[in-house]
Order: C-alpha cells, then structure tokens, then sequence
C-alpha cells in the first residue's frame, strides 16, 4: 500500500514528506495505521547521525494507532484494537528471558538497524529505492507502519490514543528509572537533573512512590517554575547555584536517590556527588558514543553509592505501560500537562520547538 511518511534524508536537515510503499507485514508483524506519535530526542540525534543510523530512514518511536492487518503467525490481537507501540527486542536471549527485554543482546541492531533482522526494510519509493524503517521496531512517522508484535501494547477502548504514544518511550524512560530501578521509599528524597520530559516524568514517578523531597534541578528558570507546579519540593538554577552544595543542604548531607537526564559528562559527576552514603544514582541521557564523564573514586569509595546504567526505564512495556495509564486515570502521573500537539505536517516545527526547549514533548497526530 501507499503511506505517506516522514523521511530523514541527512542530518541537520527538515525531514521530508514522501509517498512511499509500505509492504505486507511479515507472519511476525502487526500493520499499524498511526494515530499519533511523540517525538522524542533520541529521534532528533539520529537524524544528526550521533548513531550511524542509514539514511534516508523513517524514525519515530513513540507511536499509539489501531491494528489494520495481523501477521499470519501473531496471536491475541484483532483488527482495529488500539495500541502503544514499544521498542523491539527479541523474546529469546538470555536477557529477554530473564524479563529485562530493553537490554535484549539484539536491542541495537533491532531498534537501530533501520531494517528487519532478515536485511530487508518495508518501506521503498516508487523507483524501488529502500527506504528504512523499523526505527525502535516501529518507525512511526508514518500513516501506516509494520511492527513486530511483540513490541506492541494493547490498551483498553477508550484510552485516549492521540496522548499516549510518549509512553513507548520518553516517559516509560523517566517514570520507568525511578519505579522499577531506584524504587525510592516512601518519605525519601531524590534530585533529578534536567527538566525536560523524561526529567519530568521521573519527577511525577517519584512524587507518585511517595519521596517527599524533589529537588529538581536545570538552567532554565521557567522549567523549574513549571516543575514547582507539578510537584517538585525544591529547584536549584545550577546557572547561580553550584547544585551539589544545594543538594546536600537541603538534604542535610546528600539525596538518597537521584537521575541524570542530560547525558552531558559535568551534569553526570554533579549527580555522583549530590548522593548521600549509600545514595543510588541512575543515568538515562544519551550521550555520544565515546562520551566520558570523570568520576572521583577516590570520594565516592567510602560513600558506597551505586550508579545505574539504564535504559528505557528498564520496563517491560507491556507490563508498565499500562501500569502508567492506570496510574495517569487516577490522577497520579499528569503527563497530558506535558505534552503539545502537531498535525503531522507540521513536525519539523515540532523539532524546532523541541530543540529550543519551548515544548516538552511534542506529539504529532495524523
Ligand atoms: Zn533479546
Ligand atoms: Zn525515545
């Protein structure tokens, strides 16, 4: 069939609208007709080519849309279900099985290769020139998508499609860190660097686990105004105020728990050092590949603390997805304030409203 789509052609370049042909799904695949998508920043990195993801390639993985063709081996799902579409992993390696699918030993090839694991990609243009696609399994800027099944989240009938693509990803990485990695206890107190979507869905995480101090900290004073609405008990402009010192004062010594969204190497040490004796601190900003990011182990020795790598908030999706509607309809995670639409064709605007820090999470609806 024919779908209209949005095609990274080179880095710092607009995506380009182009009409292009989708394939049949494969036995394994869901057909999905998109309904909205998030766009996430991981999207905007790869079509600056941080990753060597080839181009021209559909990106986009955050997508929520309705079942229109089922796989002839895909079981449990029937045409027109509605869906939250996660990242691809592969069911069978030793880190699927163990229930850890985000650290599946396939998750680059399968979430980056911008192809199927057999070589080939469905989407081509009419001259026949392949074009990428199953970006996070999904590749969801795009009227119609394939997905493999076993990334893809039903959700109940009357679940608000044109909100919940971020939850495939943005969110799931913020709420997902501090819900299923740090787990902070009841009355404790957790700092979280950045306050971009995923700093800000940790925040509602951790407001929603019961810490009691959240200390939220960035450099732009709006942000953390809004983040002062939404829940946050303490920020710190780490522009005026060296954010360790902060930390640990308002803390009395050092935060139990703590996230570093940022992925930017001096924001990563100030997160090691903001932790209390025995603090657990985790990273989910991407950096660069080669990024380094001192690290004093000669302080941090005695204080015991442990510092998490982590991906995609660790989540198994079709567990914690709607664990966090479930927590969203009862008022405790109000990621709609987050979160500002687009029509599709306005989604290079949508980047640029991204970039420049003046929408949190854009979603485009088709
Ligand atoms: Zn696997
Ligand atoms: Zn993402």
């Amino acid at each position: 069939m024919k779908t209209q789509a949005a095609v990274a052609v080179a880095p710092e370049t607009d995506l380009e609208f182009r009409e292009l042909t989708l394939d049949a799904p494969r036995p394994d695949e869901l057909r999905i007709k998109m309904i909205a998508s998030g766009v996430c920043h991981t999207d905007a990195i790869i079509r600056d080519q941080w990753y060597p993801v080839p181009q021209p390639v559909v990106l986009g993985h955050e997508g929520a849309g309705i079942v229109e063709e089922i796989g002839s081996a895909v079981t449990g799902y029937s045409v027109g279900d509605k869906v939250v579409l996660g990242p691809s992993f592969c069911s069978q390696c030793k880190q699927c099985l163990s229930g850890h699918p985000m650290y599946c030993e396939a998750f680059y090839d399968r979430n980056f290769g911008a192809q199927r694991p057999d070589g080939s990609t469905a989407f081509s243009t009419a001259d026949g020139e392949s074009v990428g696609s199953h970006f996070f399994g999904q590749s969801s800027f795009a009227e119609h998508t394939n997905v493999p099944a076993q990334g893809v989240v039903k959700v109940q009938d009357d679940a608000p499609l044109e909100l919940l693509g971020p939850l495939g990803c943005g969110l799931m990485t913020g709420a997902g860190a501090v819900l299923n990695v740090l787990r902070p206890k009841p009355g404790s107190s957790i700092v979280i660097f950045g306050t971009g979507a995923v700093g800000m869905a940790g925040m509602l995480a951790a407001k929603a686990a019961g810490a009691t101090t959240i200390i939220m900290v960035d450099i732009i004073a709006e942000r953390l105004e809004f983040a002062k609405e939404l829940g946050a008990t303490h920020t710190v402009n780490s522009k005026e105020t060296d954010p360790v010192e902060a930390v640990k004062e308002i803390t009395g010594g050092g935060a139990e728990y703590a996230l570093d969204t940022t992925g930017v190497p001096p924001v990563f040490s100030q997160m090691t050092r903001s932790l209390g004796v025995q603090g657990h601190g985790a990273l989910v900003g991407a950096a660069k590949l080669g990024t380094e990011a001192p690290f004093d182990i000669g302080t941090l020795l005695v204080s015991g603390i442990t510092v998490s790598m982590v991906i995609e908030g660790d989540a198994v999706p079709k567990e914690f997805i709607p664990r966090l509607i479930a927590l969203y309809q009862e008022g405790k995670f109000p990621f709609d304030k987050l979160v500002k639409s687009y029509p599709f064709a306005e989604i290079n605007t949508a980047f640029a409203d991204s970039a420049a820090g003046t929408t949190l999470k854009p979603i485009v609806v088709f």
